[in-house]
């Protein structure tokens, strides 16, 4: 499969060898990208001469309308998208968490787009703010879609998600948008937005797609231009210090690396439902994606009585894992997305193992079903575990964006919440707990720090989506290490592409833009 770049109204192909990927299982070559002769001035300028115009010359409701068309076209054809992602390592729960995760995101910005916002060009935020004793004169906030284009820059973990969940609210907002998906899973996303493309629901310039390198794309952004970028805390850095996102003040968002943290409530004694589920969680987590996820659970904080009986339990749970070829219907646990990023959590484990335990068995030496270990990326699921982790650097600051979590115990709730901050910032925590102190303690103490907090307790432990699982009505992102930066959340991702200026003028005229 050789894999293409869709700019400027037009599927791009480089010649002679590229770069290869390889199935995660295999090891067989699965695509190719050769380096293709991109123009990125001409990539932007098409976005904002005949993106933006198309999608601007449509109201809320009938760019909701086309999402909303599109996500069932694409759910159609979903079983296409499972079956090249087996080659990225990924499970049936992967595929579905991934494929149908980010047509459900779809879904609900059409939905939302046309409940939550109006049958019309402009959004009017909030009342008109008075301005004369007479009445005469007043200001209102209004919301206007940026004149250029949303580059989106993606991690690998999530090629359908990851790229559907910036698109949607991007392209309600009336913004165009050019998707630079990860190299190393591009074959999927590549081949969504042939499936989106081949819809023909949407306005030619709203989607570009760039495979490989972003050339020299980022020295022509300008001011109504918008970038989301999703990776490594250490290329944000690079691409938000660029000289044209800094002189141009290009609005930049970052999700990042994340160390979150589970807490087991000081309630959940081995025997409460809180325990158990405390237990799957951590299970469910490193199982799902092979633990490459920036919301995985990395830290799993325990009261210190209870850390021999949840060391136990996790030890046991985790040598139950079934590792191997995803397409095995029994195998729970896949590759991870290939040979570099096998090294890569190897050596980030040795870090941790400078200052913590190795509680399960030699990673490298897991059992596998249906797979050979010398072929595939495999990695068998890693419980560590450290005694006094005030003492510990690298366990609160070394992300093995792997199936890697490690245990350590607090002495009280708000040592926990104490441990929880040295992440510096995260996506997501989530604790365990049926005592409502507890969970207001820590969710006061936590939510500075983090995106989103998630308790969970036996009332809603069948029910609860996840420790991993950002929902698009809720935010996602986080602060400091995590990017800084936010997405999802509702109609809130929608307006983060518009222009939000204050209006002044008399209530008449203020009224008549509500029509516009
Ligand atoms: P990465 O190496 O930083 O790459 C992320 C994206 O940036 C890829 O599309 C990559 O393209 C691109 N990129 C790299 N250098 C670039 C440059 N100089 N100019 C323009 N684009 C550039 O991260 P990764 O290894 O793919 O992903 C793993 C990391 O992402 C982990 O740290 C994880 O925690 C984080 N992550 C965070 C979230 C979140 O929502 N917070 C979600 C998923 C992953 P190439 O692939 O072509 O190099």
């Amino acid at each position: 499969m050789q894999l293409a770049s869709y700019t400027q109204g037009q599927w791009r192909t480089g010649a002679g060898t590229g770069q290869t990927f390889a199935d995660a299982t295999t090891g067989e070559i699965v695509a190719e990208l050769p380096a293709a002769t991109i123009d990125y001035a001409g990539v932007l300028t098409h976005a904002r001469a005949i993106g933006g115009p198309a999608l601007r010359r449509l109201t809320f409701h009938e760019r909701a309308a086309l999402l909303k068309t599109l996500a069932k076209a694409l759910g159609e054809r979903k079983e296409e998208l499972y079956a090249l992602s087996r080659s990225t390592g990924a499970t049936q729960a992967d595929c579905v968490l991934d494929v149908d995760g980010g047509l459900g995101t779809l879904f609900s910005y059409a939905s939302r787009g046309a409940r939550e916002l109006p049958n019309s060009h402009v959004y009017i935020d909030g009342a008109a703010e008075p301005l004369s004793k007479s009445g005469g004169f007043a200001g209102q906030h209004i919301c206007v879609p940026l004149e250029g284009a949303a580059v989106h820059i993606n991690a690998y973990n999530f090629p359908v998600w990851g790229m559907l969940e910036k698109f949607a609210p991007t392209f309600l907002a009336g913004v165009p948008a050019v998707v630079k998906p990860a190299s190393a899973t591009a074959f999927v996303t590549e081949k969504l937005v042939r499936q989106i493309l081949d819809t023909s629901v949407l306005p030619e310039g709203s989607l570009q797609l760039i495979c490989g390198s972003t050339g020299d794309l980022f020295d022509h952004l300008r001011s109504q231009d918008a970038v989301a970028f999703t990776g490594s805390a250490a290329t944000a850095q690079k691409l938000r210090v660029h000289p044209a996102v800094v002189t141009h003040s290009v609005r930049f968002t970052a999700e990042t690396d994340s160390l979150n943290s589970c807490i087991l409530g000081p309630d959940a004694a081995p025997g409460t439902p809180e325990f158990d589920l405390f237990v799957a969680e951590v299970v469910r987590e490193m199982k799902l994606k092979a633990g490459q996820r920036c919301t995985a659970i990395r830290r799993a904080l325990v009261p210190a009585q209870q850390l021999d009986a949840v060391s136990t339990a996790l030890k046991e749970a985790f040598a139950k894992i079934v590792v191997g070829d995803p397409r095995v219907a029994e195998v729970q646990m896949g590759p991870l997305v290939g040979i570099a990023q096998r090294r890569d959590v190897l050596a980030r484990i040795q870090e941790l193992r400078q200052e913590a335990e190795l509680l399960t068995s030699d990673p490298e030496e897991v059992q596998l079903l249906g797979a050979t270990r010398d072929k595939g990326a495999f990695l068998g699921p890693t419980l560590l575990r450290v005694r006094e982790p005030h003492r510990a650097r690298a366990v609160h600051a070394v992300e093995a964006f792997g199936p890697v979590c490690t245990l350590m115990p607090y002495s009280s709730v708000s040592d926990a919440v104490a441990l929880a901050k040295l992440g510096e910032g995260s996506l997501v925590a989530s604790a365990f707990t049926a005592d409502p102190a507890v969970a207001r303690e820590l969710i006061l103490g936590l939510a500075p720090y983090h995106g989103r907090v998630l308790i969970v307790d036996r009332d809603c432990g069948k029910e609860q989506t996840g420790h991993g699982s950002p929902m698009p009505g809720l935010v996602h992102g986080g602060p400091g290490r995590a990017g800084g930066g936010e997405e999802l959340g509702g109609i809130r991702a929608v307006l983060h592409y518009m222009q939000r200026t204050a209006v002044q003028g008399t209530p008449k005229l203020l009224e008549a833009l509500a029509r516009a």
